[in-house]
């Protein structure tokens, strides 16, 4: 006898991240899929995780983090976001920021909920909304500036819409929301009584000079808006599953619960090497805009030669190309296509859209060192 699974797997929407990796592996390929963020960690870090855990500070922490990374946090967001937050409150630390986005949705959203998804979206926001028993509400942006205009977000909101998910910048688009959208966005939050759940997991990498700005900081938003942010791309640490969420204190007070009861605390010593982190100087943060500056550019222009034309991104780590003159019926298709043809994997774009807009699109990312780029581009070269 099997025993089934409970009804909500099966309405899960798994990427096919794990299919381009798998496959990419089986081919001996070149893995543009999946983003696993290969800088070093900068020293700062690793000494302070490593000197924590001489420390002996091994043990279970507070749920909502110690009290030195809360406060290494708070400056961080007055100086980098222009916010002012207690770090005794306000501030919840967690198993990544795919824990913080899990115990937001779960703490302040009810079964049924509807929640507004931007397309082209993030796969896990998707799967955390169907876990937790959620309406996603799509709503479609447009290459190249996938920009927001107002009549649009008013027309998918509906009675039971409670959210809004911003993702700034964006992965997979790379867009990076300006004032005036997230102003939009205040104006549409404030007539319906919305939440704003803002996931900032790319907040130092944005590029061109571009600024990045926090949802938080716009007029009307600070109180309605939880702020999701992290380490795994700043500091180069994907692995060590550390990141935290943002709010007002009575909502980071439910947040706060239900982390407690999901992860009862954040790993002890690396929390340590996270405020450690917080310490570097700006030099560090615009050494790590330049590298995937430099490295975006070297895709892109790849891409081009190629003939698959990149939508540049304005920040985060990847860029979705246009594959439709390739002749595949299928994103899917044309990604295996590729991988077989060329031995580099990216990402079908469907998996980051509900409609035929993503058949179009092939998403590559471009956090990986020099020589596996210009290998790629070589071997994408052939498509000529
Ligand atoms: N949010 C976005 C938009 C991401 O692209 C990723 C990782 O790719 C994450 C969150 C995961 O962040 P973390 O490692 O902090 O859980």
């Amino acid at each position: 006898m099997t025993f089934p699974a409970a009804n909500r797997i099966a309405k899960l929407q798994p990427s096919d991240i794990r299919l381009m990796t798998r496959e990419c592996e089986r081919v001996g390929g070149i893995n543009l899929g999946q983003g696993l963020g290969d800088l070093p960690a900068p020293e700062l870090v690793r000494d302070g995780a490593i000197q924590a855990i001489r420390a002996g500070l091994n043990t279970y922490t507070a749920s909502e983090g110690v009290p030195p990374l809360r406060r290494a946090i708070a400056a961080k967001l007055r100086r980098d976001n222009g916010l002012t937050v207690d770090p005794d409150g306000q501030i919840v630390i967690s198993g990544g920021t795919t824990g913080a986005f899990a115990a937001t949705l779960t703490a302040l959203l009810n079964p049924g909920d509807g929640i507004v998804l931007l397309e082209p979206y993030y796969g896990y926001h998707l799967n955390t909304i169907l876990l937790n028993d959620l309406e996603p509400q799509f709503l479609t942006l447009t290459p190249p500036d996938f920009a927001l205009a107002e009549a649009a977000l008013q027309a998918v909101i509906k009675p039971n819409t409670r959210a809004i998910v911003v993702c700034t910048p964006s992965n997979p688009s790379g867009k990076l929301f300006s004032a005036e959208e997230l102003a939009i966005i205040a104006r549409v939050a404030d007539r319906h009584n919305l939440l704003v759940i803002s996931d900032e997991i790319y907040e130092y990498i944005t590029y061109d000079g571009l600024p990045h700005i926090s949802p938080a900081s716009i007029d009307g938003l600070a109180e309605r808006t939880v702020s999701i942010m992290g380490f795994s791309k700043t500091f180069s640490i994907t692995g060590w599953r550390l990141g935290y969420a943002v709010a007002a204190p009575e909502l980071a007070r439910a947040i706060n619960l239900v982390n407690d009861l999901l992860y009862v605390c954040a790993p002890s010593p690396l929390q340590y090497g996270a405020a450690a982190g917080l310490q570097a100087s700006q030099d560090y943060f615009a050494k790590l805009r330049g590298e995937y500056q430099r490295k975006r550019d070297i895709l892109c222009t790849g891409l081009t030669a190629a003939g698959l034309t990149p939508i540049v991104p304005k920040g985060a780590y990847y860029v979705l190309a246009d594959i439709s003159h390739l002749g595949y019926p299928s994103a899917k298709a044309a990604a295996l296509g590729l991988l077989i043809t060329t031995g580099v994997a990216g990402i079908p774009g469907s998996s980051f859209y509900q409609g035929r807009e993503g058949e179009s699109l092939i998403r590559f990312c471009f956090a990986k060192d020099d020589e596996t780029l210009h290998e790629a581009i070589e071997r994408l070269a052939g498509l000529r």
